[in-house]
């Protein structure tokens, strides 16, 4: 199959609504031709809605979708050259898998020899060369996602636009296929929109990824980036685990450092986030940046070190949980951390539940985003 490069996309301003709900409000992106793009949210948050109107089956009430450069705001679906794979956009169930994967070929008028030499090079691409006789109804979860990938590719759209294609798949399977979805795109230039609420699928596959909340972009970068530098509580929390420690901004330090009070009186080093002094916020401390001594020896001082007591360890398999209490004999101003620990580090660092610990993590691992107010605002 020859390769198509794909084609750049890009979304401006971006509104729809339904009566006076926003379910869009506003979403203006970017992507570049030949990349993996998730869109990742949680349910309700607009991912489907905005598919929709790339796709062209829902109309915006506002903005513009340019495809390659050219503005298709008012192109309907079958001029705007895109592979479609939703979760509930089955299969045809009276037709075989080779019917199916031929039938947007025979849509578009081709001849009969070069659809069947098209369909054996998609059948062989997706593995299910010896299943071409077989109905749907045949095949397994997996096999069946892999035809529909095939149905929307076969006629070599320069873009491919999949809604929770995986949904309903087990954890291996999904895994396995994400990694055939990646490779597949890499060797056919096209360029994906996948839609997902799955944080690890968009890391597994993207070059980008859009974090949507509330019919709006929440922020926009590679998931290394997402997950290192989140902008905001929701997209520290939404990739991945966090501790959040509430706090104040009351200076900024030297190396970029910043410096937060604690309810408590202490304070608390970040590294400098995208809040100012005076600010209320949120101290995003991934789990696997906070790190436990015993009390003995010489424990690390203070300041981003505190007393705590192991209140429970759970295993990861490959790592430990442990969650810290500090501030027990202060109920209302208590913190719960949570520690992820590799199970190869040093057997003297393993703690048991009811353990007297100290906590400590780097300034540079903890990040200082605005607090949200319930609604969605950002808090002052
Ligand atoms: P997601 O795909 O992120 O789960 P959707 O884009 O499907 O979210 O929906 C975003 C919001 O818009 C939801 O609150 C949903 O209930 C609402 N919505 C979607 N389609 C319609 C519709 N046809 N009529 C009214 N509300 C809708
Ligand atoms: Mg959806």
């Amino acid at each position: 199959m020859s390769v198509s490069a794909g084609n750049s996309i890009v979304l401006d301003n971006l509104w729809k609504t339904y009566g006076s709900f926003v379910a869009v409000g506003g979403v203006s992106l970017s992507i570049e031709a030949g990349k993996f793009c998730t869109i990742l949210g949680p349910s309700g948050s607009g991912k489907t809605t905005v598919l929709m109107m790339l796709a062209g089956f829902s109309d915006p009430l506002r903005g513009k979708i340019l495809i390659d450069g050219d503005d298709v705001t008012r192109l309907p679906p079958q001029k705007r050259d895109l592979g479609v794979v939703f979760q509930n956009y089955a299969l045809f169930p009276h037709m075989t898998v080779q019917e199916n994967i031929a039938f947007p070929l025979k849509m578009r008028g081709m001849n009969a020899a070069e659809i069947k030499l098209k369909c054996s090079q998609m059948l062989d691409i997706v593995e299910l060369g010896s299943f071409s006789a077989r109905y749907p109804a045949e095949l397994s979860g997996g096999q069946q996602q892999r035809v529909a990938l095939a149905r929307a590719l076969v006629f070599e759209p320069r873009v491919l636009l999949m809604d929770e294609p995986l949904g309903a798949l087990d954890k291996r399977l999904k895994a396995a296929l994400q990694i055939e979805f990646k490779a597949l795109q890499r060797r056919m230039g096209v360029t994906v929109v996948y839609v997902t609420h799955d944080q690890e699928e968009a890391l597994t596959m993207a070059d980008q990824v859009v974090v949507m909340n509330g019919g709006k972009i929440e922020q926009c970068g590679t998931a290394d980036a997402l997950y290192d530098e989140p902008r905001t509580e929701f997209v520290a929390g939404f990739m991945g685990d966090t501790n959040l420690i509430e706090g104040v901004v009351t200076g900024k330090g030297g190396n970029g450092e910043m410096r937060v009070e604690h309810p408590t009186g202490r304070t608390i080093l970040v590294h400098n986030g995208t809040t100012g002094v005076g600010d209320q916020v949120s101290v995003s401390l991934r789990p696997e940046c906070v790190s436990l001594f015993t009390r003995e020896g010489a424990p690390p001082e203070e300041p981003n070190a505190w007393n705590g007591r192991v209140a429970n360890v759970i295993s990861l398999g490959d790592a430990l949980r442990y969650t810290v209490v500090i501030g027990e004999n202060r109920p209302s101003l208590q913190i719960e951390l949570d520690a992820k620990v590799s199970r190869r580090g040093p057997h003297d660092a393993r703690f048991s539940q009811g353990d007297e610990v100290r906590v400590h993590w780097n300034a540079s691992d903890a990040r200082a985003l605005a607090r949200m107010k319930k609604g969605g605002e950002m808090a002052r």
